[in-house]
């Protein structure tokens, strides 16, 4: 008989977390406003709003923290940070940052000025944020395939090629300072792209002089897929894929609290010594002196291993193989989702969990409240609340995919939890045709509401 999958690790320290009963989470959810982000974290039972920062430190990084080197200037933990990022990544320059939206902020405040383009693949939330508060435009150029969560595609994080062209042929190029790929592309779903895929937008970019950017917060686990969906890579080491890709890149981007397995951190890489002088200059004034930049030196150190650790292939596999386990429990449920299941999240498909509710009534939001009512888990929207109003407008606009993500955090639950969010979702999913109506909204801000929205259920 053929052995079943294990997770390559064991604990050796646990948290408890505090089930509640559902007349409780009623008046808890009430008093947050309708608004996940507003719940205590002790009002959760099982916590899936996010992956970032929420993973286990391993035995070695914890070790690391001990040998931490708080020295302002010149700190052996610089060191093994730039050392760890030149030899795992290839990027001679860094400037670490508090996490990665600072490493936009920093970035941007060189690259990004008004009335700009920035084309990608589906920018993150905080890269829009910080691209369209400088006035400037994200042009999403994600392939079709990824809005449709019922057709199958191994790299649904892609480039449409002809679609990012055409942005690049039809706009005076001093108009657009990068491109930037997501990898994976969080919000198409977790989705990867493929090497093919990168090799090809960097000679477009070569093509017209436009420097390429990665917003690398899952690189490890967008090389995961290519090894296992590309061929070519099937006997490639994790590590070396991440090489190659990076090779298609001229600046990263990273939020080290998710691949890097760290609770906070962040940095951005370069290879060209000039963009990092300048970009050094937003970087003190920002973050702080350019061998420190808001981490603190034993999370230096704890990044450096953590990108070690993250960019091996039993780490990764664990994680993915447990990703998709929530995701095929839940298929034998019904429940629609973004297929195939991405690496850090299980995208659920609301506008076929709940047909019949208008988006005006914000269904994905709803959802998540349905289910943090049924079983104290915690999820997130991704759908026309995160999209917030129209910049020029000021209209709500709608995403073509309206969703709620379940993250799952590195190497914190187990398989029965899994099962749990599965039977919970499950339940929700029987008796859907009973939520009749959504929510809507009381207060918001003028950018990135969906953190701090108040809601009323109608
Ligand atoms: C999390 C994330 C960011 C922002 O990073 P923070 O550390 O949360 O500031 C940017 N891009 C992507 C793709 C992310 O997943």
């Amino acid at each position: 008989m053929q052995l079943p999958f294990a997770e390559s690790f064991k604990i050796k320290m646990v948290e408890t977390i505090q089930k509640s009963t559902r007349p409780e989470r009623e008046q808890w959810i009430k008093e947050a406003k309708y608004n996940l982000f507003n719940l205590k974290s002790n009002q959760v039972f099982i916590d899936l709003l996010t992956d970032s920062g929420t993973g286990a430190m391993s035995d070695k990084q914890w070790s690391e923290l001990m040998l931490g080197d708080e020295s302002y200037a010149g700190a052996s933990s610089y060191y093994k940070m730039k050392n760890a990022i030149q030899a795992i990544l290839g990027f001679p320059y860094f400037l670490p940052t508090h996490q990665g939206r600072a490493a936009e902020n920093v970035l941007f405040s060189v690259l990004v000025k008004e009335g700009m383009l920035v084309p990608g693949n589906s920018h993150f939330d905080t890269t829009k944020g910080h691209i369209e508060f400088r006035k400037a435009t994200a042009i999403d150029c994600t392939i079709h395939e990824a809005f449709d969560t019922t057709v199958y595609h191994d790299f649904k994080g892609n480039v449409d090629l002809e679609k990012l062209e055409m942005v690049l042929k039809s706009n005076p190029l001093e108009k657009i300072p990068m491109i930037i790929m997501t990898i994976t592309n969080n919000s198409a779903g977790g989705q990867p792209v493929s090497m093919q895929n990168l090799r090809d937008v960097y000679a477009l970019a070569q093509k017209y002089g436009i420097r390429v950017v990665f917003d690398s917060a899952r690189f490890a686990e967008n090389a995961y897929f290519i090894k296992m969906r590309e061929k070519g890579y099937e006997n490639k080491s994790i590590k070396e894929i991440v090489q190659e890709m990076f090779s298609y890149a001229d600046v990263m981007t990273m939020s080290a609290k998710k691949d890097a397995i760290v609770n906070m951190g962040g940095f951005i890489g370069f290879k060209d010594e000039e963009l990092f002088k300048q970009a050094s200059v937003f970087g003190i004034v920002f973050e702080g002196f350019i061998t420190y930049g808001g981490m603190s030196g034993r999370d230096m150190n704890a990044l450096a291993q953590g990108l070690d650790e993250g960019t091996e292939f039993d780490t990764l596999d664990s994680r993915i193989k447990q990703t998709a386990y929530l995701g095929s429990r839940l298929k034998e449920f019904g429940v629609p989702m973004q297929e195939p299941f991405g690496g850090h999240a299980i995208f659920v498909d609301v506008k076929r969990f709940l047909p019949h509710l208008p988006k005006e009534e914000f269904p994905a939001q709803t959802l998540a409240i349905e289910l943090y009512l049924e079983a104290g888990i915690r999820a997130v929207e991704i759908g026309a609340i995160m999209a917030d109003r129209d910049p020029i407008t000021r209209e709500n606009r709608f995403p073509d995919l309206e969703l709620i993500r379940m993250a799952i955090p590195r190497r914190t639950y187990t398989n029965n939890h899994m099962d749990y969010v599965a039977v919970a979702l499950g339940n929700v999913f029987a008796r859907r045709n009973e939520i009749k109506r959504g929510v809507k909204i009381v207060k918001e801000a003028p950018i990135m509401r969906h953190f701090t929205v108040e809601l009323e259920r109608l």
